[in-house]
């Protein structure tokens, strides 16, 4: 196994993993640990350059910093990439190869699941490295994070209710919600039980009614859905769903749902605030799954009831965000940086 390092501002450590035996080519970036390792997923994709897959790898490490200091976690920013392809390239000895590059960064990176890495490969990365998080429950980890992270949205729901309505209460609220799947299913059905409305889409369609029919819900259509009037647009099927087209068009009070990257560009979110619309940071009331694995490496090991307690911390985090949002007069994705950048200044002061 090569080893190299690639030296990039602003970043403690930026390693690429080599080895010819099993074709492994991955890239390791460590961002930031003033708050603790860098926890981050794995992810592998067809990369077309080096630099495509480098790019990705630095953008992504960054933003685990940013959402570990704001969930308040004890973990710092990393993740990392395999290049190749998931449909041809995956064997053990390539996992193996990336359990070995893992443990070489000496646990200044964590890795878990992430595009295109299931519970299989994550366990033969495992034998070699002890560097490993959210392994399936049968096998000591904390498993399928998507109950967490919907569970966190919710409650990241009712603190955006309560900075937007002043009260946190779903009681006959219509939420709306794009994409009922692993996340999106489980907070419609949280939110119903909750006494909402709950209105749902998806682009498959049949998915959207099946789960209507099953919970008593309403079955809108996915196309012109933004327009409809709801006190609550919960985007939790893709990215970017947040932009010049859609945001005149939103027919919501708030924001707020588990979709990564939903403002197409950052001047997004001042245009959400033009228009009174209160947005939750998509990585603030998204760590319901982050908070939840972080608990995996707490002595003694994982414990579902006292995650769930600490993945409850969302709705003080939101509520600090919408502080800083109202005190300074800036959009609440601001407000969010600026939240995590504290949490890091007050980290390093700390280590000083
Ligand atoms: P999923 O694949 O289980 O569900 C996504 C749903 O959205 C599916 O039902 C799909 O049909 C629908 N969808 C996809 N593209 C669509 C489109 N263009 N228009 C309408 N519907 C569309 O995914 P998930 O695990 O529920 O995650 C949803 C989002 O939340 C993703 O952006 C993911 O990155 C993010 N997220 C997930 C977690 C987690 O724990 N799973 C954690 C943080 C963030």
């Amino acid at each position: 196994m090569d080893i190299t390092e690639i030296p990039v501002e602003g970043y403690e450590r930026v390693v690429r993993g080599q080895d010819a035996e099993s074709g492994l080519h991955a890239i390791i970036a460590v961002h930031d640990t003033t708050l603790g390792p860098g926890l981050g997923g794995m992810r592998m994709l067809p990369y077309a350059t080096e630099d495509e897959a480098l790019t990705d790898v630095l953008r992504l490490s960054r933003g685990m910093t940013f959402k570990s200091a704001v969930a308040d976690t004890g973990l710092g920013g990393g993740k990392s990439v395999v290049i190749g392809d998931p449909a041809t390239a995956k064997s053990e000895a390539l996992f193996r190869a990336m359990g070995r590059f893992i443990d070489a960064v000496g646990g200044k990176y964590i890795t878990a699941q992430d595009m295109n890495i299931g519970n299989p490969d994550l366990e033969v990365v495992a034998q070699e490295t002890r560097w490993v998080t959210g392994l399936d429950r049968d096998q000591g980890g904390s498993g399928n994070p998507s109950p967490s992270t919907a569970y966190g949205c919710v409650i990241g729901i009712e603190a955006t209710l309560q900075e937007a309505f002043g009260s946190p209460s779903c009681q006959d609220r219509t939420v709306l919600i794009q994409g009922v799947g692993a996340v999106g299913g489980r907070m419609a059905e949280l939110l119903k039980e909750r006494g909402a409305r709950v209105l749902v889409c998806d682009l498959y369609e049949e998915r959207a009614r099946e789960l209507a029919d099953r919970l008593g819900l309403e079955c809108v259509a996915d196309a012109g859905h933004e327009e409809l009037a709801c006190d609550v647009y919960a985007p939790c099927a893709r990215g970017a769903t947040l932009n010049d087209d859609t945001i005149p068009r939103l027919g919501c009070r708030v924001v707020a749902g588990c979709a990564n990257n939903q403002l197409a560009e950052p001047h997004h979110g001042q245009a959400l605030r033009e228009r009174g619309i209160l947005y939750a940071p998509d990585y603030v009331i998204n760590a319901g799954g982050i908070i939840n694995v972080s608990r995996e490496l707490l002595p003694g090991g994982y414990d579902e009831a006292a995650a769930m307690e600490k993945i409850e911390g969302i709705r003080d985090n939101l509520a600090q965000v919408y502080e800083i949002a109202r005190t300074e007069g800036v959009p609440t994705h601001e407000a969010a940086r600026l939240l995590a950048e504290r949490r890091l200044e007050a980290g390093r002061s700390a280590q000083a």
